[in-house]
C-alpha cells in the first residue's frame, strides 16, 4: 500500500514535471554538449580535429568537422546517420577535414535522408566539390546495392549575413561573426532552446561582437592559444598565429564580461606552455566556473551546467 501510495506520488510528480516542461516553453530545456575533438591543425591522438556535439530532444547537431570525427562519434556511442546537421564555423582545412569521412560512412550506414550543411560563403562550393571528388565511390556503391541514391549528396548553404540559421520545435541556432582575420567571414554560433544557451566561438582573437551574443549564457565553449613567452619574443611567424586566436589574458576578459554560468576551452593550440599556465592566468582575470575541455567531455546544459 506504502509502495502504491509512493508511485502515485511519484507519477503525479512525473506529471507536473511534464507540464511544466510542456506548458512552459521558456523552461530550461536540457541540452547535452559532447567535445568530440578539442584539437588544432596539428595531428594529436589526445586531442583531434574541431568537433562539437550537441544533442537537443533526441536532435543531434554538429560544430565543426575536424581530423576524426567520425571515430570520436563512434567512441561516444552515435549513430552517424542520426546527425542531421553540420554547421561550420570557418573553412581553414582543420574544421573539415573529417566532413567526408562523416558525410560518406553515415550514407554508407543508410543515412535516413541528405546530410545538411550550413557554414560561410563557399561552403555550397565545397558540397559541390566534394560530391564529384567521390562520384567513382558513389557508382561502384550504388551499382550492386540497395543504398538509397537520394541521401547521397549534400544539402548545403551559404551563409549570407550573421543571423538565425536553423529554427525548428523550439531550437534556435544563431550565426555571428568572430574576428578570425584574415579568414573572413569566421563564424561562432548560438544554441537556444528555451532558456538553455549554449554559445560556441569558433576561432577568434578577442571578439567585441561575440560578447553582444553570449551575454551570460550558460555554457561558453571557448578556443584558447598560447605560447612561452620567450618562444613568442623570437618567432614573428607564431606572433603571427597568436594574433588571430584568443590568449589565457583576453580569455579571462572576455569572459568577466559575458559572466557565462561555465566556460570551456577547446581548440587549444599550445607553444611550450603547459594546460595549467594557461588555467591560472585566466582564472586571474575571471572568477567563475572554467575547465580545460578534453576530448569525449559531456557537458549537461539545463538549469545547471554538469561536466562529466
Ligand atoms: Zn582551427
Ligand atoms: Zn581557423
Amino acid at each position: 500500500m506504502g509502495f502504491l501510495m509512493i508511485s502515485i506520488k511519484h507519477s503525479l510528480l512525473s506529471l507536473a514535471v511534464l507540464f511544466l516542461l510542456f506548458i512552459n516553453p521558456a523552461h530550461a530545456t536540457y541540452m547535452e554538449v559532447t567535445l568530440l575533438g578539442t584539437g588544432t591543425p596539428r595531428p594529436s591522438i589526445e586531442r583531434f580535429g574541431p568537433a562539437t556535439l550537441v544533442e537537443v530532444r533526441g536532435r543531434y547537431f554538429l560544430f565543426d568537422s575536424g581530423r576524426g570525427a567520425t571515430i570520436r562519434l563512434a567512441q561516444a556511442g552515435v549513430n552517424l546517420a542520426q546527425i542531421e546537421h553540420v554547421f561550420l564555423t570557418h573553412l581553414h582545412s582543420d574544421h573539415i577535414s573529417g566532413l567526408s569521412d562523416l558525410w560518406l560512412t553515415s550514407w554508407i550506414w543508410q543515412r535516413p535522408e541528405k546530410i545538411k550543411l550550413t557554414g560561410p560563403t563557399g561552403t555550397e562550393k565545397l558540397a559541390e566539390h566534394l560530391g564529384r571528388a567521390h562520384q567513382a565511390d558513389f557508382n561502384y556503391r550504388t551499382k550492386n546495392t540497395q543504398l538509397s541514391k537520394d541521401t547521397f549528396s549534400i544539402l548545403s548553404q551559404d551563409i549570407e549575413s550573421e543571423g538565425v540559421v536553423y529554427e525548428q520545435d523550439g531550437i534556435t541556432i544563431t550565426a555571428f561573426l568572430v574576428n578570425h582575420y584574415p579568414v573572413e567571414p569566421a563564424y561562432g554560433y548560438r544554441i537556444q532552446s528555451g532558456e538553455t544557451v549554449i554559445v560556441i566561438s569558433g576561432d577568434t582573437t578577442y571578439s567585441e561582437n561575440l560578447i553582444r551574443h553570449a551575454k551570460d549564457v550558460d555554457l561558453l565553449i571557448h578556443e584558447i592559444a598560447a605560447a612561452d613567452s620567450k618562444l613568442l619574443s623570437q618567432n614573428p611567424r607564431l606572433q603571427k598565429v597568436l594574433s588571430y586566436h584568443t590568449t589565457p589574458r583576453q580569455a579571462g576578459q572576455l569572459f568577466n564580461i559575458v559572466k557565462p554560468k561555465a566556460a570551456v576551452f577547446n581548440h587549444v593550440l599550445l607553444f611550450d606552455i603547459d594546460e595549467e599556465q594557461v588555467l591560472e592566468t585566466t582564472r586571474s582575470l575571471f572568477d567563475g566556473h572554467l575547465r580545460m575541455g578534453h576530448d569525449l567531455m559531456k557537458i549537461g546544459v539545463g538549469d545547471t551546467v554538469t561536466f562529466y
